[in-house]
């Protein structure tokens, strides 16, 4: 694909694959909309922010006549599933005259959400059966993740937690800090807490402090981290003081959510400016979705994009199996695709990790291009991000192939320190 748009453009001095690339790469603000006359005090201010989602048909309506039939459907349905709520802010970035517009694809419900496959689930990680306590989710050897809220400050159509998250389906989500707490306590083999849910940023900073404290006083606690999609959705929440409050716990990382390049806001640059000059290091988790990202260039994209915010793309994941999400999600063959044309083509920093968290409960299990051609007891053979083949030779044991390398032979050099002084 981005081979054939190179073609095309011999002529003009940049293919439109590189132009549509830095064109993605572009910062700017989310801009008003229809809340231009709001004073930017109250704009700014995330409780404000929050109090003014768009939640219902009616406002979705009112602020977006070019609605479908498929998304009124769609959100008629949508609080009987997972809630609809979209902050004004986020709400800005969709676009009204395009139906495929990759953030309209993830916050707008549509009708398919309630077509349903019989290999979809409500739980489709398994994570109900692999909870030893109400919001405690224990699957690996050494860490746990640790629900501390069905809230979030907007609802993924895809979401993997949906039959918990926003409380749409009667799901009984009263999580108890003292009990996940004394479940930490009593096993030391768990030195890795990650905070999600919901959103654990949407608590006060009064109330996170109060949490982070008690982890932290967990001797054998050694690594914090908080999964948020707040920095994208609401980065009026990132304030200073809140920065102040979580350096105070280090080592913790946040991992935030963000699938498509023009979710990088101006607003949301500065946002995890903030976060990475109080010392946190940031990753990024993104979902592979139909319409959104599933196209090399706005992976690209994206993953460049992040590093310029010093955000680290940590994984890529398979859509989840989640019940009602077929029309959203791409398949793993593209997911390959898209990998194939990161790797070696653009810094590994930039690389995630492609994973599927295995249907049932298995945990993530990384999928990747076929690398290592074949091997044997000897030998490795390699094909490189160019197709060129590599052969690695194993140092076999009983294979008497040494002998004294040449230089081994000359003098001795005489090696001359630097001046370190002036060095
Ligand atoms: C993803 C996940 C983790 C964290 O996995 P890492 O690979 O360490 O980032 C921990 N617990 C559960 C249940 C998870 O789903």
């Amino acid at each position: 694909m981005h081979r054939d748009a190179v073609a095309q453009s011999v002529s003009s001095d940049e293919p439109p694959a590189r132009s549509r690339l830095n064109s993605l790469k572009e910062f700017s603000p989310a801009g008003r909309g229809f809340w231009r006359d709001v004073p930017d005090a109250e704009w700014n201010d995330w409780h404000w922010q929050l109090k003014h989602r768009i939640t219902t048909l009616e406002q979705l309506q009112r602020l977006m006549p070019t609605l479908t039939p498929e998304e009124i459907g769609g959100a008629r349905f949508a609080n009987h599933k997972l809630a609809l709520a979209i902050t004004p802010y986020f709400f800005n970035l969709i676009d009204p005259a395009d139906e495929n517009c990759p953030i309209r694809r993830q916050m707008i419900p549509r009708i398919e959400e309630t077509h349903t496959a019989v290999w979809e689930m409500s739980d489709p990680c398994g994570e109900d059966s692999h909870s030893p306590v109400p919001g405690l989710v224990h699957r690996y050897p050494d860490r746990v993740l640790f629900l501390v809220t069905d809230r979030c400050a907007a609802y993924c159509r895809y979401c993997t937690r949906s039959r918990l998250v926003s409380n749409a389906t009667g799901y009984d989500f009263h999580p108890e800090f003292d009990k996940q707490i004394a479940y930490i306590e009593q096993h030391p083999e768990v030195r890795d807490v990650l905070l999600s849910g919901g959103d654990p940023l949407l608590f006060s900073d009064d109330k996170l402090r109060h949490l982070l404290e008690r982890l932290r006083a967990i001797k054998h606690v050694e690594f914090l981290r908080i999964g948020t999609r707040i920095p994208i959705f609401l980065p009026q929440r990132i304030t200073p003081e809140l920065c102040a409050m979580l350096k105070e716990f280090h080592p913790l990382f946040i991992s935030i959510h963000t699938n498509h390049p023009r979710e990088l806001t101006t607003e949301v640059g500065a946002a995890l400016e903030r976060l990475a000059d109080a010392g946190i290091p940031l990753g990024n988790q993104s979902v592979l979705l139909k319409h959104v990202n599933d196209d090399v260039t706005t992976m690209q994209a994206l993953v460049q994009k992040l590093l310029l915010c010093r955000v680290k793309p940590y994984y890529l994941y398979q859509c989840d199996l989640i019940t009602g999400s077929a029309h959203l999600r791409a398949s793993v063959k593209t997911g390959l695709e898209i990998m194939e044309h990161l790797r070696g083509h653009t810094t590994g920093y930039g690389v995630p990790t492609y994973v599927i968290d295995a249907p049932g409960g298995g945990g993530k299990v990384p999928v990747s291009p076929e690398y290592v051609l074949s091997r044997n007891r000897d030998r490795v053979v390699l094909r490189n991000y160019e197709g060129k083949v590599f052969e690695y030779i194993e140092g076999a044991t009983d294979a008497p192939a040494y002998k004294i390398s040449e230089n081994f032979d000359k003098p001795p050099v005489k090696l001359v320190e630097p001046d370190w002084e002036r060095f």
